[in-house]
């Protein structure tokens, strides 16, 4: 058997599958990590995603925000990958996506059951009412969107690097992890706390973990139980094919 057809085998013999994914999964779709090598933020300040800077200079941070998050994950389409995870669970193998991502492409491929573990950027949030709002119409005509109940600066509704992850999302990838006997791990570094410890919980809970990554993680010596190495729009249409 090859790691192709182990992969298959294990999806279909899981009671509970589910897929965890990090930033990877968007890169054949034009949207690049944030860190490593051409990575975002080689390009762009981090800054932008700092709670105390977004308060303080909400005009900029506005800017910047726009330019990344809506003009230019705007334009990115879903892949491969997340067109074979959408048809997983259309087809009865894959209970969830939690996703790392905030940029919606697992939707737009068809998953009806995502849990967005950094919020998204869907829509916009106000920081003071909590009203949410559509993005388009809002980042088009004002520099700094405000909320029309309240008039406080609106924010994207995904997290920036001081808050806490959305309770919800929490609490359900806690329940699929504590029920899931398969994991299928997609382009994530294991870096991003504390997103970071649901495959290890879910290893600890008795379920197996099938990795996608061109390139190690920190999952892949530790937890891993089938590692294989490649795209994950390459790799997971074979296993899909392999499946079906
Ligand atoms: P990350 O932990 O999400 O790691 C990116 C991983 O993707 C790396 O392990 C890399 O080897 C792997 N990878 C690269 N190309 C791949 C491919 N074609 N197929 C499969 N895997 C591939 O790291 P990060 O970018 O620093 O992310 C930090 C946080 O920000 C994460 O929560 C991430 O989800 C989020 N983020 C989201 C987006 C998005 O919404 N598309 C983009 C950038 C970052
Ligand atoms: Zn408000």
């Amino acid at each position: 058997m090859n790691d192709i057809q182990k992969a298959a085998e294990l999806i279909k013999q899981s009671k509970h599958c589910i897929a965890f994914t990090g930033a990877g999964i968007s890169v054949e779709s034009g949207i690049p990590p944030f860190r490593g090598q051409g990575g975002l933020w080689n390009k762009y300040n981090p800054e932008i995603l700092s709670l105390g800077y977004f308060y303080s200079y909400p005009e900029s941070a506005w800017k910047e925000v726009k330019k990344l998050f809506y003009e230019f994950f705007g334009k990115a389409k879903p892949n491969k990958a997340h067109l074979a995870l959408a048809e997983l669970e259309k087809k009865g193998y894959l209970k969830t996506v939690i996703t790392q991502n905030i940029d919606n492409l697992h939707q737009e491929a068809g998953s009806k059951s995502v849990i967005e573990f950094h919020g998204t950027a869907q829509h916009l949030e106000c920081i003071e009412c909590k009203s949410k709002y559509e993005p388009y119409l809002k980042i088009k005509n004002e520099d700094v969107p405000k909320c029309e109940k309240c008039n406080s600066v609106l924010k994207p509704a995904f997290i920036f690097f001081e808050e806490s992850i959305p309770r919800q999302a929490f609490d359900d990838s806690t329940l699929h992890a504590s029920k899931a006997d398969l994991m299928i791990v997609v382009g994530t570094t294991g870096e991003v706390m504390p997103a970071s410890t649901i495959p290890y919980a879910c290893k600890r809970n008795g379920a197996k973990i099938l990795e996608i990554n061109p390139e190690h993680s920190l999952y892949t010596s530790k937890i891993t139980s089938l590692y294989l190495q490649g795209k994950a729009g390459e790799v997971l249409p074979k296993i899909i094919k392999e499946l079906l």
